[in-house]
């Protein structure tokens, strides 16, 4: 009886050990979870397409990307709304070419970006909806292959390029002050396909292509020959185009766009991608050692709707051209990236926590 009792005694300690070890590793997982944002504190205002300031952290330091209101969005073209109230964009001076202007490819560390140095009085920009908008820049979006890079993805569809015109609302003077408004900026969101077929030597961007590498590093600077920005803009599209309210896809992620994409692509070839993906941003700490961010996905994951709904201008036929079993099987892929995006990783963290509370309490 006695040995019995010794038996279950040992028996009951083993499992206790078990329980012991399983917990320990919980905790010690859990606890390494929380470290890794406890680095995000020691690269306060940075932030990164990747390693512990990449998307899924932006929020620590950068509270606005975590509002409801956020972008980019997966659209779902055969859930959006008609509104007559979308009238065609008015472009105002997009085919000129400045006069005595220093157009400049330049690589912020974060995406490649074409200015325009001038003190041209010539206002670039477009109306809309009787409001008009100044241009204020533009920049790309790109991925490491081919089927992935845009920003915004129709039914769930991603593809390799996605430009982002900016402009700001006139009559709020500039574009700092215009981020004080929910509809202080309006972007232009511009979405490439691919097309291998085209001649790129007759491409109006092939002068830009051509020499993003000449600004491979985070803070080059190279001089191009100026380009029109109707060259950027799929032709014939001012009329055709998804609208809804939204954010910055960047840190600080405000809330003040006012966001147009294009229902019209865009085309590029395989080739002339191939220099984005030479990129490089800033130095950043991976897992114990500084390298150099590689700007392979300068994209940020699609972002919850939160009730919001996305417009059409035009009223477009039911049913559209993707089938439905791939549908649903990219909308489950979408849909993980998605949650995963926003605060994933603390809700992973204390739920382990969580967890390991209720083993303690409990055995
Ligand atoms: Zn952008």
């Amino acid at each position: 009886m006695v040995q019995e009792n010794h038996s279950k005694k040992t028996l009951k300690l083993q499992v206790m050990d078990n329980r012991m070890i399983f917990i320990a590793i919980l905790c010690q997982f859990a606890s390494n979870a929380y470290g890794k944002h406890g680095d995000v504190q020691s690269h306060l205002g940075e932030w990164a397409y990747d390693y512990y300031t990449g998307p899924e952290y932006w929020f620590y330091v950068h509270p606005l990307c975590n509002g409801t209101r956020q972008s980019p969005v997966n659209i779902l073209e055969n859930e959006v709304v008609y509104n007559d109230s979308l009238t065609p964009l008015v472009l105002l001076n997009y085919s000129m070419v400045l006069n005595n202007a220093s157009y400049y490819l330049l690589n912020n560390g974060h995406t490649v970006m074409m200015g325009i140095q001038t003190n041209s009085s010539l206002p670039i920009g477009l109306l809309w909806k009787g409001r008009k908008y100044n241009y204020y820049g533009l920049h790309f979006h790109w991925g490491e292959n081919d089927t992935i890079g845009c920003e915004h993805t129709l039914s769930n569809q991603s593809h390799p390029l996605e430009v982002h015109i900016i402009h700001y609302l006139s009559e709020y003077g500039n574009f700092t002050n215009a981020l004080n408004y929910g509809d202080g900026l309006l972007v232009w969101g511009n979405i490439f396909q691919i097309d291998n077929t085209i001649d790129e030597s007759k491409s109006p961007l092939q002068e830009l292509f051509s020499k993003i590498d000449r600004v491979t590093l985070a803070d080059n600077k190279t001089f191009i020959n100026p380009i029109p920005l109707n060259s950027f803009v799929a032709d014939n599209s001012t009329d055709s185009y998804y609208h809804y309210e939204g954010s910055l896809t960047a840190p600080e992620c405000t809330e003040s766009v006012m966001w147009i994409v294009n229902q019209k692509k865009m085309k590029v070839t395989s080739n002339q991608m191939k220099n984005f993906r030479l990129l490089k941003g800033h130095l950043h700490n991976a897992t114990d050692f500084v390298e150099l961010e590689s700007l392979k996905n300068t994209f940020r994951p699609t972002q919850p709707l939160f009730g919001r709904k996305v417009y059409t201008s035009v009223q477009l036929m039911n049913g559209s051209s993707y089938n439905s079993t791939n549908f649903f099987n990219k909308t489950r892929e979408i849909d993980n990236s998605t949650s995963f995006s926003t605060g994933s990783a603390i809700n992973t963290t204390f739920g382990l926590l969580l967890l390991c509370f209720l083993f303690l309490l409990f055995f």
